[in-house]
C-alpha cells in the first residue's frame, strides 16, 4: 500500500498544479469509477476545477442517477453538455436511431454528434482538461502519458490516474465512501452509452464490453482521437 499512497500523493499534487497553473481547468467525468475518484479528490480538496459530463441522450438510468448522488454527496452541481438537438433528429431520420451498428463510420458519427462536438464546446476557452483514462484500461491506452499536448484542442490534457490499477481505484473509492455507479457491480467496469456498452465475462479487457461489435484498435470514442485515428500526442 505504501506504492498507493505514493501514487495518490502523486495525482494530488497534479491536480493542485493544475488548478493553479491552468485555470480555467475543467475535468470530464463520464460518472464511471476513475472518474468518481478524480471528483472526490477535486471536491474534498475544494481545487478550483469545474466538472462536467456529456449527456449523450443514450445514458443508463444508474449512470445518470450518479448527477443526484454527487450532489447529495459533496453539494456539486455537475455541469451538463447535451447533443445539438437538430443534428441527432437529422441523424436519426437518414440513418436510424441504432445506425451505430452498421458500420465503424455510422458509430464515429454517432459519437461525434452525441460526445465530440457537445466535449469541444465544454473545453471552449480552457488551458486544460483532465480525464479518468488509465494507462492498464486497453490497447489503445498503452502509450497513455500523464500530460499530454492535445493538438486538436490547443490546451494541456492530463491524464492524473495514468499509473492507478483497478485495485488502487476501487481501494480509494472503498476507503472514502466515494459513491459509484451500481453498474460496476452488474459486469460493467467502463461504462458508456447504454446501447454500446454490455457487461463483460470474468478475465475479458476491461473495454471489451464497449463498442464489443468493433475491433479492439478502433475502439475509442473520438474524444481521444481525431479524423477516426488516435491522435499521435506529445508526452511532454
Ligand atoms: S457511445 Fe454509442 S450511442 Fe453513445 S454517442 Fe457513441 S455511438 Fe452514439
Amino acid at each position: 500500500m505504501r506504492d498507493f499512497a505514493v501514487r495518490l500523493a502523486t495525482t494530488l499534487s497534479i491536480l493542485e498544479k493544475i488548478a493553479t497553473e491552468f485555470s480555467p481547468a475543467v475535468f470530464a467525468s463520464s460518472l464511471a469509477a476513475e472518474d468518481m475518484v478524480l471528483t472526490d479528490l477535486i471536491l474534498r480538496h475544494k481545487l478550483n476545477i469545474d466538472i462536467f459530463s456529456l449527456e449523450t441522450g443514450r445514458l443508463h438510468k444508474e449512470t445518470l442517477s450518479m448527477l443526484d448522488r454527487i450532489k447529495e454527496t459533496y453539494e456539486y452541481e455537475v455541469t451538463l453538455y447535451k447533443p445539438e438537438t437538430e443534428a441527432v433528429d437529422n441523424y436519426v431520420k437518414q440513418h436510424g436511431l441504432n445506425a451505430f451498428y452498421d458500420s465503424v463510420e455510422m458509430r464515429k458519427e454517432c459519437c461525434r454528434i452525441r460526445k465530440v462536438e457537445p466535449l469541444n464546446r465544454a473545453l471552449s476557452g480552457k488551458k486544460a482538461w483532465i480525464t479518468g483514462q488509465r494507462r492498464a484500461q486497453s490497447a489503445t491506452r498503452n502509450e497513455l502519458a500523464v500530460q499530454e499536448d492535445d493538438v486538436a484542442h490547443a490546451m494541456q490534457k492530463f491524464n492524473p490516474l495514468t499509473d492507478w490499477s483497478e485495485e488502487d481505484v476501487w481501494h480509494y473509492i472503498r476507503s472514502n465512501n466515494v459513491p459509484y455507479n451500481p453498474l460496476h457491480d452488474k459486469g460493467y467496469p467502463s461504462i458508456g452509452c447504454e446501447p454500446c456498452t454490455r457487461a463483460i465475462q470474468p478475465g475479458e479487457d476491461v473495454r471489451a464490453g464497449r463498442w464489443w461489435w468493433e475491433n479492439p484498435e478502433s475502439k475509442e470514442c473520438g474524444l481521444h482521437v481525431v479524423d477516426g485515428k488516435l491522435v499521435r500526442i506529445k508526452s511532454i
